[in-house]
């Protein structure tokens, strides 16, 4: 029932493994690839209760010492402080560079094992075992690595690709129903950007996904291909990368407006309003029919997830106080902002110089 997707970047490229009950069979998978090595496992503590043991257990099987590294659960551990911390105990346990660190969680876990990875002893073997759904569609896939600063988000950090990823599906089924929906807003995203077969067969293949049947493993295998693909184009984001931000402007000004309260709103739940604004808006451009908007809106809305601002009118106060969020997210040069557009579903495109009036004149008839 696995599916392997590999990551073509010449002598670093690697293996994505998707399936059930990976993480049961992880060290036989990591002593293919890297044989004869130790490894730090660096894991989140709602995730070390559900899975940390299974995976310490398959490691050892295999003759992998490990250390278990337990960080608090949350955004907030991507910080100078809890990578101190981990870079600390990696040392501790006297690994060295052609040993392993192992993110075992979410897109946290992923960003700040995997900076670590990259900067203790200039760069040591990185294991990739994602545990959400986003983790498994977008953040373990593709190199990016990194913290936050009292600046902002994700603005200290290294490409660093891992040598391995095991997607286990069927780790998913602890995962919180809301985050489950919120990374399936990402997997939304790949059919939009450029395929429209795809997002096609999401319409009717939602609830299998949800529920854990063959087409989860079909849907994230198809979201890591469409990510890979862009990866291998453009790994540092030069020119065609930058479509896999269909939707995050509009969304990370919300996430922004809602002081990135996840009681308020998770990532994918912006990312899900944010697309259907882009087709609205692409619709309002004359680029794109505003049947595509509805098509959109109605399997984001079937899925769980918003669509609209209606649940974000309290934290926004009118047009202007979005605005000043996109600005604060995004390059304005001279006026003009850098959007993913469309010409409909799977037709984005990348636009430069939108004119922020056109922007504004959208938001006023939104909010
Ligand atoms: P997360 O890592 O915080 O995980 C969400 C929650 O789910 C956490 O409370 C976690 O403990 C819990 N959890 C994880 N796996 C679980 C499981 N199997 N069962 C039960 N609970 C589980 O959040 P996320 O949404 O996975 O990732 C968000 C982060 O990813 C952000 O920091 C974002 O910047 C980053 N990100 C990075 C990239 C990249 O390319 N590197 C891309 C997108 C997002
Ligand atoms: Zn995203």
């Amino acid at each position: 029932a696995a599916e392997t997707v590999r990551v073509e970047l010449g002598d670093r490229s690697y293996d994505i493994l998707i399936g059930p009950g990976l993480l049961g069979d992880a060290g036989r998978h990591v002593s293919t690839v890297l044989p004869g090595i130790r490894a730090a496992i660096v894991t989140d503590d709602n995730v070390a209760q559900h899975h940390l043991e299974t995976v310490r257990q398959s490691l050892a099987d295999a003759g992998i010492e490990t250390a278990e590294i337990v960080v608090p659960a949350g955004e907030p551990s991507k910080s100078f402080a809890t990578l101190q911390e981990v870079v600390s105990r990696i040392l501790d346990a006297r690994l060295e560079r052609g040993d392993a660190v192992i993110a075992l969680g979410g897109g946290v876990i992923g960003d700040l094992a995997g900076f670590a990875a990259a900067i203790v002893r200039r760069g040591m073997n990185f294991v990739q075992m994602p545990t959400t759904l986003l983790a498994q569609v977008d953040s373990s896939v593709g190199g990016k690595t990194g913290i936050n600063a009292p600046h902002g988000k994700n603005l200290v950090g290294a490409f660093y690709q891992p040598r391995l990823v095991l997607a286990d599906t069927a780790a998913l089924d602890t995962l919180p129903a809301r985050e489950f929906r919120a990374g399936y807003a990402e997997v939304v995203k790949y059919g939009l950007i450029d395929r429209p077969d795809f997002f096609a067969w999401l319409e009717g293949n939602w609830p299998a996904i949800r529920d854990g049947g063959p087409e989860r493993i079909r849907a994230i295998a198809e979201s890591c291909r469409a990510k890979a693909d862009v990866v291998a184009r453009d790994e540092r984001e030069a020119g065609d990368r930058a479509l896999l931000n269909l939707g995050h402007t509009f969304g990370h000004a919300l996430e922004a407006a809602a002081k990135y309260d996840p009681a308020i709103l998770v990532h994918g739940e912006g990312v899900a309003i944010g697309m259907v604004l882009a087709h609205e808006f692409s619709a309002r451009m004359n680029l794109a029919s505003p049947d595509d908007a509805r098509r959109v809106a109605a399997h984001l809305e079937n899925a769980g997830l918003p669509t609209n601002l209606d649940g974000m009118k309290t934290h926004l106060r009118d047009a202007d106080s979005m605005l000043g969020f996109i600005r604060q997210d995004k390059k304005v040069t001279r006026g003009a902002l850098n959007f993913i557009l469309t010409r409909g579903v799977g037709r984005s495109f990348i636009a430069k110089d939108v004119p922020e009036s056109e922007v504004r004149g959208f938001l006023v008839d939104k909010i």
